[in-house]
């Protein structure tokens, strides 16, 4: 029997169903190539791409490759594209649409086509230069707009169309014109869509590290040189100068020919970032954030894929930009929730850099000044290799933290959500023209409207939550779906009048705050007040350079800031996250108060933060008062083993979601017993907790049915998973089936 060498191709096509390599005969093509291939029944030309070669399985019916199209992909990112589809339990299609160039699959007809650059019309010179003088005096008599724009095409040889008939005075058709007459060309020329080209930044010199910083920079530097992998855990203090760490590191990789990605939380993507490594590398850094239009992070793609970048800084899917021979990978604010992907492919960030790492050999950085708490497992246990810098740059000390009672507040007659302290300190600042940041981790008015005369809650009629009420406007608007009414006067349910506003958010904290202090000046940062393109970085600007002095926000302000004049932090409600239904809650909370704290203190002045509770007695709260990680990781990780979450487990969130709630539960029912049953055979410990409706149990007006899996270690259960996913698919169109493992949210 003859064996035939393939192709293994990837079909552009969403369902799990076609979710394998099929094989082909190559005619030409080879690994990472983009091709056409006859595809199904109808072998209809579709779009694929060959990840692999082998021997064909069947060798009778095999099809043949129709053409190539062009190289998608080299042999590291295929590795990429297969660890994110057996790590993440997705699909090829998923996996590829994050390596492919942004807009790549957007198109209509299911092609890669790529989005493409922008082009416009240059006009070049092509007059014959000896007697170029004597034809433009000819112009000059005959054709005066025709001899302004010669003038000027023969000083600078080359210019966009549109500028040149500005500058001429004239229109297209007399460059037209020009262009018969052999004077000139018109060429399309692909242009760069980059918005902070217009951002003037001027270059800057390294700044002189500290000791604590010249160690870390060091020993980085030297793992960098003897060119393999290896996980560092930076723990730095708020305010300890992990920035400059990562500049420096960057740049010797840099000098070495080696390249770098900095990965930073979303919302600390602040021009303040930006601006340091502009100011450092220039034109070789590009910056990606979801403020960028597809035009613009298709050029800044375009531009890494031709070599032109040396530093990528971004947020977490910068991670699969195309940048070759990386040295260096940084994760800022490892701990951060934001690294996790909530949509398919649901990578971590952080597990895509490690890998990435390793098929470089390069270092990666994990910085945070709390670190996760399964960073910091890996990190004892050796995984990772554990530096620390304790002080504050200047030996600035760090802010004193002051824990508020607000049950006694109550006792106090004091009924406004700030304590006594909090407002004597606010007061304080105000005459000290010093400036204050207020967090609240709750963006709106009121956080939910009932009436007192009947029970009834206004809820999302599509998603069963609590609609918010924002006052700017009147409305109730729901934060998962965005369904909006008109406030109530009267209850729709007994017409009782009193329909009331219960709970705090940040607009109304706003309010209150003009209320007790006529004399401030206030700006919010959440987001309703960020919608327009860079309206986060305006609002920053604003308060910095206009000396606003109390600026309210949610958790967008909790990191990344630093303002020097910011000596005093209030933290409204601590409570609100700790007793929030996660088993994250604990650590999530620990990390803002820290977080947010460290915004106080930066500049001269002894930086203080009050953190308001109704459970000062709480360990977490107490570790945040005396800003002890150590303690606080401590009781964590003893916690987590007891009850066996992770780091010591991992957990899988499966949901199901439809319309129809019969078939929902039934699809759910039916994975469950399907992998129960799986699992059992292979003798794999796990435990479950569903099928039942999900804490929100409609979005959208779908409704969603919940399984949480929890087992040793999802490395066994992913095969089992994978197939009573594709078996469960079949039942209905309709349904959708997400999974996820290790997720932020489990509701
Ligand atoms: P972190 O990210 O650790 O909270 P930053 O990187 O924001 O801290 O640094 C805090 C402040 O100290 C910044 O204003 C920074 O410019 C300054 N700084 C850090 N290192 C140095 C240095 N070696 N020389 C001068 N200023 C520094
Ligand atoms: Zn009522
Ligand atoms: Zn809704």
């Amino acid at each position: 029997m003859s064996v035939t060498h393939c192709v293994k191709v990837i079909i552009n096509n969403p369902s799990r169903q076609v979710d394998r390599c099929f094989d082909y005969i190559g005619n030409g093509a080879s690994e990472g190539d983009h091709v056409l291939v006859p595809f199904g029944k109808g072998n209809k030309l579709t779009d694929g791409v060959v990840i692999g070669e082998g021997e064909a399985e069947y060798t009778d019916k095999l099809k043949t490759v129709e053409r190539v199209k062009g190289k998608l992909l080299d042999k590291r990112r295929i590795e990429l594209l297969n660890w994110l589809r057996e790590k993440y339990v997705c699909t090829y299609y998923d996996s590829l649409r994050i390596l492919l160039p942004p807009g790549a699959m957007s198109s209509k007809n299911g092609a890669y086509e790529g989005f493409g650059n922008r082009k416009i019309n240059f006009a070049y010179f092509a007059a014959d230069e000896e007697t170029f003088d004597s034809e433009l005096s000819v112009l000059e008599l005959k054709a005066p707009a025709q001899a302004r724009v010669m003038d000027i095409l023969s000083q600078v040889k080359k210019m966009p169309v549109v500028y040149l008939t500005e500058m001429s005075q004239t229109t297209v058709s007399t460059v037209k014109a020009l262009e018969k007459k052999g004077f000139l060309k018109i060429e399309p020329e692909a242009v760069e869509r980059n918005p902070f080209k217009e951002m003037p930044v001027e270059i800057k010199k390294d700044l002189n590290p500290t000791d604590e910083q010249r160690a870390v920079i060091d020993y980085t530097v030297s793992v960098m040189k003897e060119n393999r992998y290896e996980g560092i855990l930076l723990r730095g203090v708020t305010g300890s100068g992990k920035t400059e760490v990562y500049l420096q590191a960057v740049r010797e990789a840099v000098n070495m020919g080696r390249k770098a990605i900095i990965l930073v939380p979303e919302i600390s993507l602040t021009p303040q970032m930006s601006k340091r490594f502009l100011s450092r590398f220039g034109d070789r850094v590009a910056i990606f954030h979801s403020g960028l239009s597809m035009g613009e992070r298709f050029d800044a793609w375009d531009k890494i894929n031709k070599n032109e970048i040396d530093v990528v800084v971004g947020a977490r899917s910068a991670v699969f930009t195309p940048l070759e021979n990386i040295g260096i990978i940084v994760v800022d604010e490892e701990h951060e929730a934001s690294y996790k992907s909530d949509m398919s492919p649901r990578y971590d960030a952080r597990e895509a850099a490690e890998f990435i790492c390793r098929s470089n050999n390069a270092v990666l950085m994990l910085a945070s000044a709390t670190p996760s708490v399964k960073s910091a497992y890996k990190a004892l246990k050796g995984e990772y290799t554990l530096k620390q810098m304790k002080n504050r740059y200047n030996n600035v000390n760090l802010p004193l933290v002051d824990v508020v009672d607000m049950r006694l507040e109550l006792s106090k007659g004091n009924r406004s959500f700030f304590s006594f302290r909090l407002q004597d300190e606010i007061e304080k600042n105000l005459k000290n023209k010093e400036q204050t940041i207020l967090f609240l981790n709750r963006r709106g008015f009121a956080t939910f409207v009932s009436c007192r005369a009947c029970g009834f809650a206004a809820k999302c009629p599509d998603c069963n939550i609590a609609l918010t009420y924002h006052k700017y406007d009147n409305n109730l608007v729901c934060h998962y779906c965005g369904y909006t009414i008109k406030n109530y006067t009267t209850c729709p349910s007994c017409n009782s009048k009193f329909i009331k506003q219960f709970g705090v958010g940040t607009e109304k904290v706003e309010e209150e705050i003009k209320n007790i202090f006529p004399q401030a000046t206030t700006i919010r940062m959440d987001v309703d007040t960020t919608r327009g393109k860079m309206s986060h970085q305006k609002i920053l600007e604003k308060f910095e350079n206009e000396k606003i002095d109390i600026l309210v926000g949610t958790q967008m302000i909790t990191k990344g800031l630093d303002f020097p004049n910011v000596s005093l932090v209030g933290v409204l409600a601590a409570d609100m996250m700790l007793y929030s239904d996660d088993y994250q809650a604990g650590e999530k909370t620990f990390q803002l108060i820290t977080q947010v704290c460290g915004r106080a203190g930066r500049g001269a002045k002894q930086g203080r933060a009050i953190v308001q509770t109704y459970s000062p007695q709480h360990r977490i709260i107490t570790c945040s008062k005396n800003q002890d990680y150590g303690e606080f990781y401590k009781n964590e990780i003893a916690v987590r083993k007891k009850i066996m979450y992770p780091p010591f487990s991992d957990i899988i969130n499966i949901i199901v979601s439809g319309e129809n709630v019969r078939n929902v539960r039934e699809m759910i029912c039916k994975i469950s017993d399907e992998t129960k049953t799986k699992l059992g055979e292979e003798n794999i410990y796990f435990s479950f907790a569903g099928p039942n409706p999900a804490p929100i149990s409609k979005i959208s007006g779908r409704y969603r049915w919940r399984l949480l899996l929890k087992c040793e270690s999802c490395e066994k259960v992913r095969s089992v998973l994978r197939q009573t996913v594709i078996n469960a698919k079949k039942l209905d169109d309709d349904l959708t089936v997400t999974l996820d493992i290790n997720p932020n949210s489990v509701l």
